[in-house]
């Protein structure tokens, strides 16, 4: 049988899965590899930590993307190393894949500046795994605080959130609204005590948004309870402290990391040039400059933003649009066509604060806050969202949580 041309794509998020699925009409053989057999939306991670979804509502089974895809396989494996010249990936078990075209859409991981004792103690929220355990380790607080209430005073009740971005912003509204249920939970206890401390160290919270947005993001948690606290950092964290770069102390036994991320570490691997962060530097086609055969997108590429201001945004629309780009550059190529430089369309952004609160910024200059903000960011996470049950899922955990005021998915698993 004649050969295909063998396209592997590297990562299963939003950027990987947009080039896969884009490759469905195109007479290539698509090899998509994940650590995971399952695709996660990350945006909604929170709500996992938090007890608003479970797991599986986010996650969706990558080889049931491919029912439908004949020329499209799933390939579970750890990826270790990427043998440019070789033109082959190198997984951590089994037979390297050779490929003709590789896509590498790893996405990005915690960065924690070699701030002391953040890697050694801070919990993560960047895959579905860290929210599970996170969810896991705040019911756990509880249980503890409820069987010896000494541990309230220190800290044991405490939850300082590193990073005011939107996740950060996100996290704090949503355990805000988790506390309320747990008041239930544990009648005995004095669950008033417990404590959000959200510590940002620019002047203000969603540095991306406008600055009204932040402004109004800022009031609504301080009127839920959440201590914002702005212009300062984590300076050091132990088991049972964070230590503000202010030099004051938060006794606390959890210290969550949203404060930062940098590109995939299999990219310092490659002996490419990267920009701060470790980013991928790219052509303005998303290839390699010396390996027009690796195209790099999402979180791991750095690609100029319109107009020469900086670096497109690690977000997934960045991630989802690249991914698709790259798709028709594949198919240009095989039909002797030049490839074309990618142009982002930005259509905006949103954080939620929680219930009927969240902030969008949508072009051109619409910003929406409050309640009409929610139900904008409620309809674009649903529309977004991968499969109709993932959907239906969420949609109904949604309406239940909502209608109730409960947290249904209040479960721990895993060993401490
Ligand atoms: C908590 C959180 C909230 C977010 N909220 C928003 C939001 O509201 N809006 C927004 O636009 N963006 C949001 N983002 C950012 C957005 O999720 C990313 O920009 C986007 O996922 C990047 O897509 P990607 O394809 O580059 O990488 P990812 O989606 O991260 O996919 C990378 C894939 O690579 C796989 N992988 C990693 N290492 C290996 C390996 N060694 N071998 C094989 N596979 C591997 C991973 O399992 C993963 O499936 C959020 C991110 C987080 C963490």
């Amino acid at each position: 049988m004649a050969h295909r041309h063998h396209v592997v794509i590297v990562g299963a998020g939003f950027g990987g899965l947009a080039a896969a699925r884009h490759l469905r009409a195109v007479p290539v053989d698509v090899t998509l590899v994940d650590a995971n057999n399952f695709h996660t939306f990350q945006p909604l991670l929170y709500q996992v930590a938090t007890a608003g979804l479970d797991g599986d509502d986010i996650a969706y089974a990558a080889r049931g993307i491919f029912h439908r895809q004949r020329n499209a396989t799933f390939h579970l494996g750890r990826v270790e190393r990427v043998d440019l010249e070789a033109r082959t990936v190198h997984l951590a078990t089994g037979a390297p894949l050779v490929y003709d075209t590789l896509v590498l859409a790893l996405g990005a991981v915690s960065n924690t500046y070699g701030i002391p004792g953040v890697d050694e103690h801070a919990l993560g929220l960047k895959s579905l795994t860290e929210a599970v355990e996170l969810r896991a380790h705040v019911l756990r607080q509880f249980e503890r605080a409820d069987a010896d209430p000494s541990v309230v005073a220190e800290g044991g009740l405490t939850f300082v959130i590193a990073g005011g971005g939107p996740t950060g912003v996100e996290l704090a509204g949503g355990l805000s609204e988790l506390f309320k249920v747990l008041r239930r939970d544990f009648p005995r206890l004095d669950v008033t005590r417990a404590r959000i401390v959200l510590v940002e160290p620019t002047d203000r919270l969603l540095g991306t948004f406008h600055p009204r947005l932040s402004e109004h993001a800022a009031r609504t948690l301080r009127s839920r309870g959440v201590e914002v606290e702005l212009g300062v950092g984590v300076a050091k964290a132990s088991s049972t402290a964070v230590v503000l770069t202010d030099g004051r102390a938060i006794p606390t036994a959890t210290l969550v990391w949203t404060a930062g991320v940098r590109a995939h570490p299999l990219a310092d691997t490659l002996g490419v040039e990267q920009t701060r962060g470790g980013r991928i530097v790219v052509a303005p086609d998303l290839s390699l400059p010396d390996h027009p055969e690796v195209f790099v997108v999402g979180d791991l590429a750095a690609s100029p933003a319109p107009g020469g201001d900086g670096l497109l945004p690690q977000v997934a629309p960045v991630a989802i649009q690249g991914g698709t780009h790259v798709a028709r550059q594949i198919r240009a190529r095989l039909e002797g066509r030049p490839t074309s430089p990618f142009r982002y369309r930005d259509k905006g952004s949103m954080a939620t604060i929680g219930r009927n609160a969240a902030v969008a910024e949508l072009p051109p200059g619409i910003r929406l806050t409050g309640f009409v903000g929610w139900l904008a960011w409620l309809g674009l996470h649903l529309v977004q969202l991968i499969g109709f049950r993932n959907r239906a899922n969420v949609l109904v955990n949604w309406a239940w949580n909502y209608l109730t005021y409960d947290r249904g998915a209040r479960i721990i698993v895993g060993d401490p």
